[in-house]
């Protein structure tokens, strides 16, 4: 039997409807390059979004094209976000801190036929511009100083607005976005959102349950735009009417407090390393900053520490953890504790807060053993992560769906190793490539590290296997300290025995100034395995006796 119920297409036009209509007077703000502050309001970025809309479309954009955008986090990337789907096109966040050749094919596979970009980042574009064919590049001059040959004005594009526009026809599964994956291992593989894909999780982002999006919010991604659409919190944003304040290219822990208190932020997003900065500057002088009480941070991209979460708790700001990946839209856990859970013993809360939690709604999770079966839900038996749901990939642009990334049931394999727990909780112990066989056993990195992390004079840990011709590998420690802060090998082993089997125990420990990044700021581990990697078991006791 047929239902009643109307055919209504989920679509982003309906977000930025939304957003005009019931909340025209929350401001937009945007520190710019220049470090001066950009006001504006929802009122506006309707009009102008909606303006972007006609204006692509006279530019001759056609349903399903490609609009590429390579800017910071500001008031015309959120315009980016809404008009080119509200056009029918496809908004497709370049990553600007890739190399200049994994750019080159990005833009190529996707065959972007148009490009939004920052003035301050026109040296990026020179970087590959000769190798890709962008029919019209618009620049958001924010120098205002004269533009190139070739170069067009994006404020003299959406000038030539009349007003007049009507969204072309959509249907919820066509294309709105996309992304491609860093590219860590092989070619960088596009993941391509659709309207409806994009509804549906930003719609999963605002709940009681998950990130607890509201209208009293201020929400500053601090998460780039260019990464897996900053987390879906612009759209998140827009459904419920919260304020937004956008960091620019300034992420550094102390114009992102500068920011939070300024601004009364109440809700931010971003990778453990930026939170890392933040909390640093905390424990020196937390009283230069007076922050909105209740500020809520979603942590997720790599694991955040428990430490971290018990840290920030002391200054009155939670930690919200979660986790997810490009191919998720990204949201596909949070470890947002269910009331049961709250009435717990201290350690044992943190222990769950510290977890990645459990499947966000329409999200079906599983962990799979070597065997292919799930793992009991013990919270010990370690298997892959395996999701499928409304705004997972089925696939990548232009890729046939291999064994290595699907399951023959359609489930998408994630390449994470986690343990489960009765609860639902998954707890991420590793990337599959991450692992460290040792004596056939498997050793997290990501425990190690987080429990590294805990000890007061580490600002930063990664953990790494080198290979050992007895154990076949063993782990290594790359640690910073914090500033000032004076720790021995011995101490960080004394910190970390009693909580690890002996045999987990880091055999080296190398102390350095910083631990080099990826592209979305995790620790970049594969520059870890090149630079210490080929160390034999005769480097330890040099380390160890720092
Ligand atoms: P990349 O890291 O390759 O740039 P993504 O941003 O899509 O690409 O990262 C997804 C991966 O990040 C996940 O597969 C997982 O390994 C890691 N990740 C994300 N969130 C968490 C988390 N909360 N804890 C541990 N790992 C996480």
């Amino acid at each position: 039997m047929e239902s009643t119920m109307m055919d209504y297409p989920l679509t982003v036009p309906h977000i930025l409807e939304r957003a005009g209509r019931y909340f025209p007077k929350v401001e937009i703000v945007s520190r710019l390059p220049d470090k001066s502050m950009h006001r504006t309001t929802y009122r506006e970025f309707y009009r102008r979004s909606r303006a972007l809309a006609e204006t692509l479309r006279k530019a001759g954009l056609n349903q399903g094209d490609r609009v590429a955008t390579l800017m910071w986090n500001h008031y015309v990337h959120l315009e980016a976000y809404f008009g080119i789907p509200a056009a029918g096109g496809v908004l497709h966040t370049l990553n600007l801190r890739l190399h200049p050749n994994d750019l080159e094919y990005i833009v190529n596979n996707a065959e972007d036929r148009f490009l939004i970009i920052d003035d301050v980042l026109l040296p990026v574009l020179e970087g590959f511009r000769s190798r890709v064919n962008f029919e019209r590049i618009f620049v958001v001059n924010h120098s205002g100083a004269p533009l190139a040959a070739g170069l067009e004005s994006y404020a003299d594009l959406i000038a030539g607005a009349t007003g007049e526009f009507a969204y072309p026809k959509i249907d919820e599964r066509e294309a709105a976005g996309m992304c491609y994956t860093s590219g860590t291992t092989g070619r960088p593989r596009g993941v391509v959102y659709s309207h409806r894909s994009t509804v549906l999780h930003s719609y999963n982002c605002v709940l009681a349950s998950t990130m607890r999006v509201s209208a009293s919010d201020v929400i500053l991604p601090v998460v780039p735009m260019f990464h897996a659409n900053a987390w879906g919190v612009p759209y998140a944003a827009a459904i419920m009417g919260a304020g937004l304040v956008f960091p620019g290219p300034y992420l550094d822990g102390e114009s992102v407090l500068e920011l939070f208190e300024r601004e009364q932020v109440t809700f931010s997003a971003g990778v453990p390393t930026v939170w890392l900065a933040v909390l640093q500057l905390l424990e020196q002088e937390a009283s230069r900053w007076r922050l909105a009480p209740g500020l809520r941070l979603a942590v997720g991209g790599s694991a955040a520490p428990e430490s971290l979460i018990r840290a920030f708790d002391r200054f009155g700001i939670t930690v919200l953890h979660a986790w997810g990946m490009t191919e998720t839209s990204p949201v596909a856990t949070i470890a947002s504790l269910k009331p049961h859970l709250e009435r717990l013993p201290e350690d044992q809360r943190y222990a769950y807060r510290a977890k990645q939690g459990y499947a966000a709604p329409f999200v079906d999770l599983r962990v799979v053993g070597d065997d292919g079966k799930e793992v009991a839900p013990d919270g010990k038996s370690m298997g892959e992560i395996q999701v499928r749901g409304p705004y997972i990939t089925a696939g990548y642009f232009k890729m046939e769906p291999t064994a290595e990334k699907f399951t023959a049931d359609g489930w998408l394999r994630t390449g994470d190793v986690a343990t489960i727990d009765e609860e639902g909780y998954i707890k991420i112990t590793d990337r599959t490539k991450d692992l460290i066989k040792s004596g056939g056993e498997w050793i997290s990195s990501v425990d190690l590290e987080n429990a590294i992390m805990g000890h007061p004079a580490v600002a930063e840990a990664a953990v790494i296997a080198i290979p050992d011709p007895k154990w076949d590998e063993r782990p290594l420690a790359v640690i910073v300290l914090k500033p000032g802060a004076q720790a021995t090998p011995q101490d960080i082993e004394t910190h970390l025995a009693g909580k690890f089997a002996k045999w987990w125990l880091p055999d080296q420990y190398v102390f350095t100034d910083s631990i080099p990044r990826t592209s979305t700021g995790k620790f970049l581990k594969t520059a870890l395995r090149d630079q210490y990697g080929k160390r034999g078991p005769g480097a330890a006791a040099a380390t160890k006796v720092a």
